[in-house]
C-alpha cells in the first residue's frame, strides 16, 4: 500500500513538473514574442518588377543594385541647398536621416553623422570592389544607401560619415511635414 502511494506521489510528481515546464515554455515563448519588435511585419517586400516600376532607373540602380551616384552630381547640389527636413528611403518611406545629422564633409555625397530613426537604418559589412567597408541599408525595404565610415576626425558628435546616395532619398522640408496651414493673403 504505502509502495503505491509513493509510486502514485511520483507520478503526481511528475506531471507536475511536466505542466510547469509547459507553462515555463508558453512564458519563455511570450516574453520572446514581446521582446522581438513588430518590424519584420512592416518590412517592405517587392519583386524586380515591381521595383522597377515605382522606382526611376537611377533610384532602381542605387537602391535595388547597390549602384553608386556620380559624386557631385545634381542631386547633392540640390542636397547642399536643402534646409531644415527630413530625409526618408525613395523606395519605402521609412524615415531615415534629417537635416540635424547632415554636414559638409567635402565628399560629393549627402553625409550624415547619424541616422534620425536608428531602427530603420541597418548595417553590414561589404567587401565589394576590393574593399571592406560598411554598407548602409533601409531597414525596411532592403535598399542599398551607401556607406558609413567611422573615425575620420570629422568635428561631429559621433565621428562617423554616413556617405549617401542623394537619389535613394526622399527630401520632406520641415514646413511640409507639420499640418500647419500658412495663410496666404
Ligand atoms: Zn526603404
Amino acid at each position: 500500500m504505502k509502495a503505491k502511494i509513493t509510486h502514485l506521489l511520483a507520478a503526481l510528481t511528475l506531471i507536475y513538473a511536466t505542466a510547469c515546464a509547459e507553462e515555463g515554455k508558453k512564458e519563455k515563448a511570450m516574453e520572446t514574442a514581446e521582446d522581438t519588435p513588430s518590424e519584420p511585419e512592416q518590412k517592405v517586400v517587392k519583386t524586380d518588377e515591381e521595383w522597377k516600376k515605382i522606382l526611376t532607373p537611377e533610384q532602381y540602380y542605387i537602391l535595388r543594385e547597390a549602384g553608386t551616384e556620380r559624386a557631385y552630381g545634381e542631386v547633392y547640389m540640390d542636397f547642399k541647398k536643402q534646409g531644415e527636413g527630413a530625409y526618408h528611403c525613395a523606395g519605402c518611406g521609412a524615415l531615415l536621416f534629417s537635416s540635424k545629422e547632415k554636414f559638409d564633409s567635402g565628399c560629393g555625397w549627402p553625409s550624415f553623422y547619424d541616422p534620425a530613426k536608428a531602427e530603420n537604418v541597418v548595417t553590414k559589412r561589404d567587401t565589394s570592389a576590393g574593399m571592406v567597408r560598411i554598407e548602409v541599408n533601409c531597414a525596411k525595404c532592403d535598399g542599398h544607401l551607401g556607406h558609413v565610415f567611422e573615425g575620420e576626425g570629422f568635428d561631429t558628435p559621433s565621428d562617423k560619415r554616413y556617405c549617401i546616395n542623394g537619389v535613394g532619398l526622399k527630401f520632406v522640408p520641415a514646413a511640409d511635414a507639420t499640418d500647419t496651414v500658412t495663410e496666404k493673403e
